[in-house]
């Protein structure tokens, strides 16, 4: 940092604003409150490796992944803090999870069988979260099974129950529904006793002070993206996308631009060439519709995004030059184009957004 010249497209990671990010998360739950900071698709686009470390040194209890070849990618680079895999596992990943002392959320029996077998193979005891399917439909026992599974599964002596958890579906956008699961959830109370609990995302961080129980399994939020607009004054967004004018021509009226001629100059304009595109992870459904920043002004998206570059009108910004930093998140001057932005103008969420960054673009931690 700063980044090479020659640097067509890039992404900045600021570690301060995790480290201030994760500091308002700590305020937001009870001092006896584990965070497992959730790390998985490469840190939701951020970079597994660099961030991991960065959550481990300002005090994280447990890293959330999604599959062994994160575990692995973890542990080679040395991170030896708890590790927790959110997603079903396969028989062949047992050995190696038991053998690392790798967690893991578990929504049936042949996965608890496959931990037990290898644990008992290695003289170990495999560590499990047990899931409860409280209404996302996806992962986890559902409730009509869950006591009887768990009794089958609390007699597999090789097997350690270090919590039970579940997983709101609509936190951000469904106060009553999240309280229908977390409801759900607790009529196994009984059955709690002793066990550690997890239910909160980040959004439900923010919904009620109940829902943090033991730990709370956050991504989004520590990476300074708010699930709920109202939040964004309270993070600091951690990742910032850019990329550079590469060139610049006069157009007259009338002119079409990019592929398919989706969008003729309604007057003669100023045309900047940016070096980046789809093929970069910007997705093709913002053009016509997005901004990215040049020099601190909105320019406007013009045609349709390419592989590899797009158009943006800088009719209105004369100063602008070939190799000027353009940014298509992150904040410029006074103005700020947010993951959330553009998620709402393409139809998506901003976890695609951010995750769809192709993971050759360098990414610069400071
Ligand atoms: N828990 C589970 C099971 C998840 O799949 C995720 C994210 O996908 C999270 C927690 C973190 O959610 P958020 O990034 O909204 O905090």
């Amino acid at each position: 940092y700063p980044p090479l010249p020659h640097l067509r497209s890039w992404v900045d990671i600021d570690g301060r604003a995790l480290r201030f990010n994760i500091r308002v998360a700590r305020t937001r739950i009870p001092k006896k409150t584990k965070i497992i900071a959730v790390v998985k698709s490469e840190a939701y686009g951020h970079g597994l490796i660099p961030i991991s470390k960065e959550l481990v040194q300002s005090g994280i209890e447990i890293l959330g992944i999604n599959n062994i070849d994160e575990a692995i990618e973890l542990r080679n680079a040395g991170i030896r803090t708890p590790l927790l895999i959110l997603c079903p596992i396969l028989a062949p990943d047992a050995p190696f999870i038991v053998a690392h002392d790798i967690g893991v959320v578990i929504s049936s029996y042949h996965e608890a069988l496959w931990l037990n077998e290898a644990a008992e193979r290695q003289g170990k005891r495999a560590i499990v979260h047990l899931k409860i399917d409280t209404g996302m439909g996806r992962l986890g026992f559902m409730p009509f099974q869950f006591i009887q599974e768990m009794e089958k599964i609390k007699k597999l002596s090789s097997l350690s129950i270090a919590a039970i958890c579940t997983h709101f579906s609509q936190a951000d956008t469904d106060i009553e529904f999240t309280e229908k699961q977390w409801l759900e959830m607790l009529k196994f109370r009984s059955y709690f006793k002793g066990f550690p609990i997890h239910v909160a995302n980040s959004a439900a961080l923010w919904r009620k002070s109940v829902y943090a129980c033991d730990y709370v399994r956050i991504g989004l939020a520590l990476y300074g993206i708010a699930p709920m607009t109202f939040l964004r004054r309270f993070l600091k967004p951690v990742m910032s996308w850019k990329c550079r004018v590469v060139l610049i021509k006069d157009l007259p009226r009338g002119h079409p631009i990019s592929y398919g001629a989706s969008y003729k100059l309604k007057k003669p304009s100023r045309i900047a060439v940016l070096s980046v595109g789809y093929g970069d992870g910007y997705f093709r459904t913002l053009s016509n519709k997005a901004y990215v920043l040049i020099k601190g002004k909105r320019c406007p998206i013009r045609g349709a995004i390419t592989m590899n570059l797009m158009m943006v009108d800088v009719t209105e910004l004369p100063s602008c030059k070939v190799g000027d930093e353009a940014v298509l998140i992150g904040t410029q001057g006074k103005e700020s184009i947010t993951a959330d932005e553009l998620a709402k103008l393409s139809g998506t969420i901003s976890y695609e957004i951010i995750t769809n960054i192709h993971a050759n673009l360098r990414r610069n931690y400071r």
